[in-house]
């Protein structure tokens, strides 16, 4: 994969357009939804898409609201399981973390791409895996439900600096 075609965001790259544009998608499936985005899913939502790192549920309470207004963890872990479940948000198991989406609508299965340097997270969804893996499966006699493929390591950026 060229470093042109990579799914990592350059670093010059208009963050701005990145944050409004998931805050939209999540408002916009709420609303089609008819479900209430409330300022507490909304503030979760809203730290996640400051950067494109993977954040841990304590970091996420840590940038909330002043101390004395601090929302519970259980909150914090409401607010994510609502974030998930809208697939506005991904967990990623290996760093016990979230992410916010920065694709709608995946079709296939999705790679995330987790560097251990600066902790940004890129999604790829290749073609080729996703035709590779019902064969592998089948093979298997297996029945897959729900397929994740976290890929930890060091990106471009991190390697060349
Ligand atoms: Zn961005
Ligand atoms: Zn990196």
């Amino acid at each position: 994969m060229s470093v042109d075609t990579s799914p990592f965001p350059a670093v010059d790259h208009d963050h701005g357009y990145c944050r409004s544009w998931i805050l939209q998608r999540a408002q916009q499936l709420c609303e089609q939804q008819g479900i209430r985005f409330t300022p507490q899913r909304r503030e979760v939502l809203t730290i996640l898409a400051a950067s494109h790192h993977c954040l841990g549920a304590y970091t996420i309470l840590e940038r909330m609201a002043q101390p004395a207004r601090r929302p519970t963890p259980a909150a914090v872990y409401r607010a994510l399981d609502f974030l998930l479940a809208l697939g506005v948000v991904h967990r990623m198991h290996g760093q016990n973390g979230y992410f916010a989406c920065t694709r709608a609508n995946h079709q296939t299965i999705v790679q995330f791409w987790i560097c251990r340097g600066c902790g940004v997270v890129a999604e790829s969804e290749s073609q080729e895996i996703a035709r590779i893996m019902p064969n592998l499966a089948a093979e298997m006699a297996f029945h897959p439900v729900w397929v994740t493929m976290e890929i930890e390591g060091e990106c471009h950026r991190c390697r060349t600096t």
